[in-house]
């Protein structure tokens, strides 16, 4: 076993798994270090079954009981999957609305090979090229709902433009496996890389004549479209996947929350990694866990990590890219600083490490539809509208910043997702729909189910979030993980302009659902809103992390250079998503994978 690489990765996920593929396929040696499991295919392993247990989202095990007596949620009782890491263990500590800090599983995506991907709805949307230049576009402009003008202060362009991203959403597109349709999305295309989506919902006819109306009565005019889904529909010969004869049986529902057992859900272990996992440059260590990095001069010169056995390892490499996912990835940096001084030196020449940390302002409308579906025939959403994200629909709203809407077919379709999902929205409320809702037995609970199943139809909304310094990842002052390093801190509001944002774009949710093919809007519509008004709001994320090592073009005012380089780092970079200076109208991980090849690019330049 070699120790010497020219790239060490640490984190497999959409950050990670792009360099590794890219590098390999140019004859430079890589290693990723993975600190969760390789869960295989049901092909992959031979057996018939997948690694996967169906109990990504509710999990078989027994239910545990919050051991940490310095948090306010200390004995509350979670679950947790086998795909997450262990609360008790290594929990997320965020502060909540009354200021007390209360620990939760938000934040983490999965601890697997393959990271957030395996278990990810596949949503696969690019940014709009507004969305890369928010600080330009809003010179000038007037936007409510900001009286100290704070977002004319904080936004920052990105270094890098949608012209200079372009070819490398095309390649991601390609490389990963995505179907969709380009036709009516709000961006330039200079290839159509996608797959056939398959066919629709019927539920989601609704949503579809929804979208058409909404944008006429906005006066844009903008049509929905099969949104790009991470799922292939038809052979991906680069990752070696075949489809099904009939490649409708992909919709399972099981796409977004699970992990998929025939590999046709592009995680990146199926899409990106398997591929090259026999080539002679390559090399992936599982269930190891990073712990620190060590340096002298501008070098990282060691990458310490606990092999499965737990015990201390290192490796060297001529590039280091750390790419655990926004908030392991800033404590990784974090913890490495405060055990080698000039690394602390270096990563905190500047004070932004940390700082505006991102997620998105998301939330929606849902109504009870007329007749029921077989939902469980379906993949995460059905059709998309970028009517929310262009000049006119932003200056008549005086919004600063754009949102795609999408529909999620299989929102509650399985009985499973239905009770595990009621009113739940975390650890922090996971019983909560339950014990509040005392309808729900006998009589009542058989209405819900009659009301609810196959007939509940949502409408979401995924925009930008306003960033702020004071919006941060630190480490924890008391509370350690397992292994006696703090465990990351998560303290992070919603500014007043989000909370509009959220309350315009869930408008537009539950217009498209008043609007759904029926004028006389004869079926019961939920009123729409936005993440905000959760009770947990603070500890919200979307399950995307973003921000807290923003690049940009002065290292005076970022963490990282345009190709993701740490400043004042000769060979340490930081690809996973907390190299976003704003966070992008829609999902992130498409953007992630593309960012990543662009720097694979770089690197190759550089080996
Ligand atoms: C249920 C769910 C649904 C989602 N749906 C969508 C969607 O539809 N569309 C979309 O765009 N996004 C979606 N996401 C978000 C998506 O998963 C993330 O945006 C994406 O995975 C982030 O990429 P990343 O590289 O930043 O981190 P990840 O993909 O999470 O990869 C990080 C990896 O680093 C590993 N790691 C962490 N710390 C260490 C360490 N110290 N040592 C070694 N390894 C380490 C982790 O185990 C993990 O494998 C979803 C997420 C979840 C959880």
């Amino acid at each position: 076993m070699t120790n010497q690489y020219n790239v060490v990765v640490i984190g497999s996920g959409a950050g990670g798994a792009p360099i590794a593929n890219k590098l390999v396929a140019a004859g430079k040696s890589v290693l990723i270090l993975e600190k969760g499991p390789l869960i295989d295919t049901q092909s992959g392993l031979g057996q018939g079954v997948s690694g996967f247990k169906r109990d990504e989202l509710l999990s078989d095990g027994p239910e545990k009981i919050l051991n940490l007596p310095s948090v306010s949620n200390h004995l509350s009782s979670y679950y947790h999957s086998h795909v997450e890491p262990d609360i008790n263990d290594e929990p997320h500590i965020y502060r909540n609305k009354s200021g007390n800090d209360s620990a939760t599983i938000e934040g983490y995506t999965a601890q697997v090979v393959g990271g957030g991907t395996q278990i990810y709805g596949g949503v696969s949307l690019r940014f709009t090229e507004i969305d890369l230049e928010l600080k330009s576009f809003n010179d000038g402009r007037v936007i409510k709902s900001d009286p100290n003008d704070d977002i004319k202060r904080e936004v920052r362009d990105w270094p890098v433009s949608y012209h200079q991203l372009e070819p490398y959403y095309a390649e991601a597109e390609e490389k990963v496996g995505i179907n969709g349709t380009t036709a009516n999305q709000q961006k330039r295309f200079s290839q159509n890389n996608y797959q056939q989506p398959l066919s629709a919902n019927p539920i989601s006819q609704y949503a579809h004549s929804g979208m058409i109306e909404l944008g006429k009565r906005l006066g844009t005019n903008i049509l929905p479209y099969r949104p790009p889904l991470a799922v292939i529909t038809q052979d991906h010969p680069l990752s070696g996947r075949v489809v099904p004869t009939n490649p409708e049986t992909a919709k399972t529902s099981y796409v977004n929350r699970y992990g998929d057992p025939l590999g046709l859900k592009s995680n990146t272990w199926v899409s990106l990694l398997k591929p090259i996992k026999d080539e002679a440059g390559f090399e992936i260590r599982c269930n190891c866990v990073v712990t620190h990095l060590n340096s002298t001069a501008d070098r990282v010169d060691e990458v310490v990590y606990l092999d499965p056995a737990g015990v201390e390892q290192t490796v060297t490499a001529d590039i280091v890219v750390v790419a655990c996912s926004a908030i392991e990835s800033v404590r990784l940096l974090k913890l490495s600083a405060v055990l080698d001084a000039n690394f602390n030196q270096r990563i905190n020449q500047n004070p932004l490490l940390g700082k505006y940390f991102l997620t998105h302002c998301f939330g929606g409308a849902s109504a009870i539809m007329p007749g029921r579906f077989d939902k469980s025939i379906a993949l995460d959403a059905d059709y998309a509208t970028d009517t929310c994200a262009v000049r006119s629909f932003l200056d008549d709203k005086g919004l600063w910043a754009g949102a795609a809407i999408y529909n999620n077919t299989s929102d509650s379709a399985l009985p499973l997702a239905l009770f595990r999902t009621h009113q739940a929205q975390d650890l922090d409320t996971l019983w909560h729909g339950f014990m509040n809702d005392l309808d729900m037995v006998g009589e009542g609970m058989i209405d819900f189910l009659d009301n609810e199943f196959g007939r509940r139809l949502s409408v979401s909304f995924m925009g930008n979030q306003v960033p702020l310094p004071d919006n941060r990842i630190e480490l924890h002052p008391t509370v350690k993980d397992k292994l006696g390093r703090p465990v990351a801190y998560v303290i992070k509001s919603w500014h007043q302009h989000d909370r509009y944002l959220m309350d315009v774009m869930a408008e537009q949710c539950t217009n498209v659902l008043r609007y759904g093919g029926n004028d006389s809007h004869d079926f019961p519509v939920s009123p729409g809103g936005g993440i905000y008004q959760a009770d947990n709001a603070l500890a919200r994320m979307a399950n995307h992390i973003l921000g807290g090592a923003r690049f940009g073009d002065d290292e005076a005012d970022s963490v990282l250079s345009p190709d993701c380089r740490a400043w004042y780092f000769d060979n340490l970079y930081v690809t996973d998503g907390s190299f976003m200076p704003t966070s992008g109208g829609a999902n992130p991980t498409l953007t992630i994978q593309a960012n990543s090849f662009r720097v694979a690019d770089h690197l190759i330049g550089r080996l």
